[in-house]
């Protein structure tokens, strides 16, 4: 596709798709949200802070509204999703973790309001031309494949890869914006990712994972990871972590259900009313660690991280993911920064 071709692309897409990209803010902050014009949308390698996550799994949500009519109660819920959204120019590792997370919502209980969102979803990535801080997704190797289609920003046009049927509905729909075939499209894509940085390189972090499964009781969590303070900006901005809480709002007369998001680093999340078995902040986050890197992909298969580094980046007390898999896996003798922090 021509560079020139882009704001038509968009501007047609919109007639057929609630469109969602990267924008600004009323306060000029980088955020996934909903463009109304062309120019609001930010053609940027940066994340916005929070990932594009709640497209499919809203912060809040209704699941069932109740009344009470005469004697009797009536429930509805969840509402359906009308429109068929288009996620476009998203970041890879963002794009990508929608796959990663439909493993459990469609695991042991289909779960409609979430499927039924990612059923309507197209996911139309821009790839990244550089690293952004602290991401690592380049040591790590997860699945591309179901990202409809990528956009490879090369000298005066996109190189774009379709990559599902969804992707080549999209395409096929504004055929005429779009070029014939490329060249050698697969070596243009590989000389892209190798001038980008984003190559994969040796999966260090796959490695990990037998170290990890020997480090349950090793005693440097204690150390390291009590530092945390439980405030959740990791799982929030994660576009992998996926826990949410269900609560009543309402009276006997008329409410709701919601379902929000939940942490697993927050002291109450599997508090019971007799005991707590994550009883010290070091367990808590250290559960987080062990989920992404050891006992999802042992259920699963991938591993729950695609590499963002907002983690890492918006951790108040700096706590670093990625230094800690590679500590506790075994793949570095000394620990973060040599440190040791308080208890
Ligand atoms: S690891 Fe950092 S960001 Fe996550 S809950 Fe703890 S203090 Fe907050
Ligand atoms: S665990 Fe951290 S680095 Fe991995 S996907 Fe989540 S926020 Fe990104």
């Amino acid at each position: 596709m021509n560079q020139d071709k882009v704001a038509e692309f968009f501007e047609r897409a919109q007639a057929d798709y609630d469109v969602g990209a990267k924008t600004r803010d009323a306060n000029g902050n980088l955020v996934y949200g909903r463009p109304v014009a062309f120019d609001d949308i930010a053609f940027v390698d940066e994340q916005p802070p929070m990932s594009a996550k709640a497209f499919a799994l809203p912060q809040t949500e209704t699941l069932v509204r109740y009344e009470r009519e005469d004697e009797k109660m009536r429930a509805e819920g969840p509402e359906a999703e009308v429109r068929d959204v288009l996620l476009f120019g998203v970041n890879m590792c963002d794009a990508a973790a929608f796959d990663v997370i439909d493993h459990v919502f469609k695991w042991d209980y289909l779960d409609d309001p979430y499927l039924d969102r990612r059923a309507n979803t197209t996911l139309f990535a821009l790839a990244c031309t550089a690293l952004q801080q602290d991401c690592f997704c380049d040591r790590i190797s997860y699945a591309e494949d179901g990202v409809d289609a990528v956009a490879y920003g090369l000298e005066e046009h996109y190189l774009v890869k379709v990559q599902t049927e969804k992707g080549r509905k999209l395409v096929e729909r504004y055929q005429d914006l779009f070029g014939g075939e490329d060249g050698d499209a697969e070596a243009a894509i590989k000389t892209f990712r190798e001038k980008a940085g984003t190559a994969k390189k040796e999966p260090l972090l796959e490695s990990a994972r037998a170290g990890l499964e020997k480090a349950f009781e090793h005693a440097d969590w204690e150390i390291l990871a009590s530092t945390c303070i439980g405030c959740g900006i990791c799982t929030y901005t994660c576009p992998t972590c996926h826990c949410f809480d269900i609560q009543d709002e309402g009276s006997a007369v008329g409410g709701r259900r919601l379902r929000t998001w939940d942490h697993c680093t927050g002291r109450t999340f599997t508090a019971m009313p007799a005991h707590q078995p994550r009883d010290r902040q070091y367990k808590r986050y250290r559960q987080r660690l062990l989920h992404k890197f050891w006992y999802y992909p042992e259920r699963f298969g991938p591993l729950l991280c695609t590499g963002c580094g907002r983690c890492i980046t918006y951790c108040p007390v700096k706590i670093n993911i990625k230094e800690l898999v590679e500590y506790f896996g075994g793949l570095k003798d000394t620990p973060p920064g040599g440190a040791r922090h308080g208890k």
